[in-house]
């Protein structure tokens, strides 16, 4: 087989990439080592910010985007048993839209199968060829039978643990990476969110955050030790430990339910440097990695593939290799920023457990800062709602 450009990984990196090709008329053919219940029932993010929504719309995959989706002006953070807006429309003129990523990636397969385009999911031992000349190529099983696709460009969409990153030579590649001593356990039930706005709250128990994917589906999330089991978890516990991070009025709004789905995920700043290495272009998780506090990961794969899509079409249509010679550079200066902008936010609102006394008392002024300072606060707005492109 022969195409344009193999796409390792059918997550929302590999399908919003994927889409747009298609639309450019440059062939693409996306290959993931799953099968497609299995990627449709993976629960992650949910917050868009402006960009990733247009993103979205270039594709023409936005119809239920834009019936569905909740467009938030603001959020609270509570701390010391009350809450603070930040008013995100009104200090930056912008705002969030609340949209799962299972539902987007939905959306995509369903135009990427009505264009016909092809993605061959449940492929294994996938191997990447030839990278540093200018005939790379993608070898792999399925059901069995050994497969070869030519092409011109490899995107390497296949999230953190995929094999595009590990494909590249130690020499090449230099990694930058913090963990935390922590996770979050997250809950989602077919219940109405405690408020209509996302409230994140810190508290001497630890961080709680109170999110939804609609009014009638809510996403609850506990901060918890890194080595914790989800099995120590009944729904009756998760529910009491939540309340009892939440300011009052908050404790008594929440509407429990039994949930239908619960997971820990650890939380980790990662980034690899360059993101391109000849014909193989690495693209979102598979790249950086962010925690979830402050609701990057996704937007940044696609402001990844903004960046990589105007490369690959100056490249295909125009014969210009300056776009991809310039993605690595203008996707990592997104990057690094919301690197900081999470590892900010995740240090603001959790407890760590080796912190000291000075460092609790730093973090309550810093918090006391923010409910006090018009600057403060829109220095947070600007990055929560997305630097630009
Ligand atoms: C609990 C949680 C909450 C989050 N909340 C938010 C949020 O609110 N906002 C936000 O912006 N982000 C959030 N994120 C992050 C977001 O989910 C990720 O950044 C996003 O999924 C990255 O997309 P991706 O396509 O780059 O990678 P992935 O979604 O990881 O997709 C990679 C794909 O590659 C496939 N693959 C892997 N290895 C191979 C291989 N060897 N061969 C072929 N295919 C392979 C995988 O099966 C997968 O389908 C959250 C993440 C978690 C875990």
């Amino acid at each position: 087989m022969r195409t344009q450009v193999v796409i390792i990984g059918s997550g929302p990196s590999g399908l919003l990439l994927g889409q747009l090709l298609t639309r450019a008329g440059i062939d693409n053919i996306i290959l993931d080592r799953v099968g497609k219940d299995y990627i449709l029932g993976r629960v992650r993010a949910g917050v868009l910010e402006q960009g990733t929504v247009d993103l979205v719309r270039r594709t023409d995959a936005d119809q239920r985007l834009s019936h569905e989706g909740l467009v938030h002006d603001g959020f609270s953070i509570a701390f010391g048993g009350r809450d603070h807006r930040i008013d995100l429309a009104g200090l930056t003129g912008k705002h969030v839209t609340i949209y799962g990523q299972t539902e987007i990636t939905r959306d995509l397969m369903a135009i990427r199968e009505a264009a016909g385009t092809k993605t061959l999911y449940d492929v294994k031992d996938v191997a990447l060829h030839g990278f540093d000349t200018n005939s790379p190529f993608v070898t792999y099983t399925r059901s069995g039978v050994a497969g070869r696709i030519d092409c011109d460009i490899i995107a390497g969409c296949d999230g953190f643990h995929g094999i595009s990153r590990r494909s590249i030579p130690a020499g090449a590649i230099r990694t930058f990476e913090r963990a935390y001593p922590f996770g979050w356990l997250g809950l989602l039930a077919e219940v109405p969110p405690v408020s209509e706005e996302l409230v994140y709250a810190n508290h001497e128990r630890g961080f709680a955050l109170c999110s939804m994917r609609s009014m009638t589906r809510s996403r609850y999330y506990l901060q918890v030790p890194a080595d914790e089991r989800v099995e120590g978890w009944s729904d009756d516990r998760f529910w009491d430990e939540l309340r009892s991070r939440l300011p009052r009025h908050h404790a008594e709004a929440v509407v429990t339910g039994p949930s239908f789905e619960k997971s820990i995920a650890p939380l980790r700043s990662f980034v690899a440097e360059p993101l391109r290495f000849g014909r193989l272009i690495l693209v979102g998780d598979a790249a950086h990695i962010v925690p979830p506090t402050g609701a990057k990961g996704l937007n940044l794969a696609a402001s990844d593939v903004h960046y990589l899509f105007e490369g690959l079409r100056d490249f295909f249509l125009d014969k210009s290799s300056a776009g991809i010679d310039a993605y690595s550079g203008r996707a990592l200066a997104r990057v690094w920023k919301a690197v900081r902008f999470s590892w900010w936010m995740t240090t603001l609102l959790h407890r760590f457990p080796d912190s000291s006394d000075f460092e609790r008392r730093i973090q309550d002024a810093e918090l006391d800062y923010l409910t006090h300072s018009q600057a403060a606060a829109t220095a947070l707005a600007e990055n929560y709602v997305g630097l630009p492109y």
